[in-house]
């Protein structure tokens, strides 16, 4: 390491530092400081640790967009076709994430969760969710009656429920702040308030030029979420995926009415989309919150209903996948923009899971906005997707559950990283 850097590594000794007028050389790059990219960081220092890596994150702080305003859910990988990378990486991520926090101090609880059966007619997809889990090797999964259902939510109804044991929750905003701090101390550099606005790529090296400075790199990894197709695409590629964004509205519960859920209570999921459906979720501060539904935004990183982009809205619905998907799947499209624009359309959602929950026990709550990749045939990108180029790795879809997975995606991603550019 040069003495140049390693003056600087002490001064940056913790992520948030910002630098002027540099001009560095590294072996890697990463970009996007969300809980993904700083997984990827983290595992390639520790795999590598003389490796000199930066993270360029364009917000003043790491996790601030998806990773910052997600549910929190530690996933236990139920819903996931047997086999794919979701249900692989969700399965080892979430019992890295347990044991991430149990070693870091960073809150969290093993709560478990059941998913609830309203109707006869849902009993085929929650048995089918038995299997998968099962399939999936997700441990200590159990069909509860009606009465053992009350014994674990007494508040809750329905004809049958999966009992999930392992289920948790936590706050993912602390754990890539303690990703950052892990990759500092390994040497590595994360580098907020540095947007990527431009990609040159040259024959030895790559060069991105950011809103401080210019970062020449041999490898780059592009973790930038909601913006991974269009740094894609700033580099000359051309993606066959588009990033389209979908806003997710909670409400919360408010304190007097929070005993009516002791733990997290989910609908059975329509297999094709189990992302949606609102739900409860007692969250690892001990709030309780409801939702998200799933409407599409008119701005990439817009948290108000009425937050609009020109350039986003125009690529969304330019994009020929788009109007595919939409369609194809119209009918859930309106039911979800009925959540949106209809408090009561929300509550009775809410009230076929706990029957006692009334309107005014809700108030408005955050929101987040999800990156849903969509290929150009109109196919919503079910699996994590990563993809590979010449001197790039782009992680086109990562969705629910990446925050539960960023562990195993991370090893993933370092080891595909490896056998691409011949690390180690
Ligand atoms: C409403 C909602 C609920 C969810 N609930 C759960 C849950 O309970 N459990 C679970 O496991 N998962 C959940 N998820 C999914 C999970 O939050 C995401 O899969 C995960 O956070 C994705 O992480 P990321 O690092 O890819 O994206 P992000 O966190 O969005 O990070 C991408 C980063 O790239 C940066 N960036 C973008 N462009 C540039 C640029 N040009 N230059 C530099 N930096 C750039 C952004 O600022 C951002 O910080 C939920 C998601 C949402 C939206």
């Amino acid at each position: 390491m040069s003495l140049q850097k390693a003056a600087r590594l002490r001064l940056s000794g913790r992520a948030g530092c910002t630098f002027a007028n540099m001009n560095d050389s590294y072996d890697v790059a990463v970009i996007g400081g969300g809980i993904v990219g700083l997984a990827v960081a983290r595992e390639i220092k520790r795999r590598f640790p003389r490796m000199e890596l930066v993270v360029l994150e364009k917000e003043v702080r790491v996790g601030m967009h998806q990773s910052g305003h997600n549910s929190g859910v530690i996933h236990s990988g139920v819903y996931y076709k047997p086999g794919s990378l979701k249900a692989k990486l969700c399965v080892a991520g979430a019992a890295a994430m347990v044991e991430f926090c149990r070693e870091h101090g960073v809150p969290f609880a093993v709560c478990g969760k059941v998913i609830v059966a309203t109707s006869d007619d849902q009993m085929p997809r929650l048995r089918n969710l038995l299997e998968r889990g099962n399939a999936n090797g997700v441990l200590g999964l159990r069909m509860l009656s009606p009465e053992q259902l009350r014994e674990f939510e007494p508040h809750a109804s329905g004809v049958a429920a999966l009992l999930v044991p392992g289920t948790g929750v936590t706050d993912y905003a602390k754990v890539c702040e303690k990703y950052a701090e892990l990759i500092a101390n390994q040497g590595g550099e994360v580098r907020t308030s540095s947007k990527v606005l431009g990609i040159r790529a040259g024959e030895s090296e790559t060069v991105l030029e950011t809103e401080k400075h210019t970062v020449r790199t041999r490898a780059v990894i592009n973790c930038a979420g909601l913006f991974s197709d269009r740094i894609s695409r700033m580099a000359g590629e051309h993606p066959d995926v588009q990033v389209v964004p979908f806003r997710g509205e909670y409400y919360d519960l408010v304190p007097e009415r929070a005993r009516l859920v002791k733990t997290l209570i989910y609908p059975v999921p329509d297999p094709r989309f189990p992302f949606l459906g609102v739900h409860f979720t007692r969250r690892v501060h001990g709030n309780v919150d409801a939702g998200p539904n799933a409407m599409l935004a008119f701005k990439r990183e817009g948290y108000r209903s009425g937050d609009f982009n020109l350039r986003d809205t125009v690529e969304s619905l330019t994009f020929p996948g788009f109007w595919r998907v939409a369609g194809k799947h119209w009918r859930m499209g309106k039911d979800e923009a009925q959540r949106s624009v209809s408090k009561a359309s929300f509550v009775a959602g809410l009230q076929r899971l706990v029957p006692e929950v009334r309107a005014e026990d809700l108030v408005p709550g955050g929101s987040g906005v999800r990156a849903q990749a969509i290929h150009r045939s109109g196919e919503l990108v079910d699996d994590f997707q990563f993809t590979q180029t010449k001197r790039m790795l782009h992680l086109y879809n990562v969705p629910s559950p990446a925050a539960t997975a960023s562990i195993a995606i991370g090893g993933a991603v370092v080891e595909m990283a490896a056998g691409v550019w011949g690390w180690g």
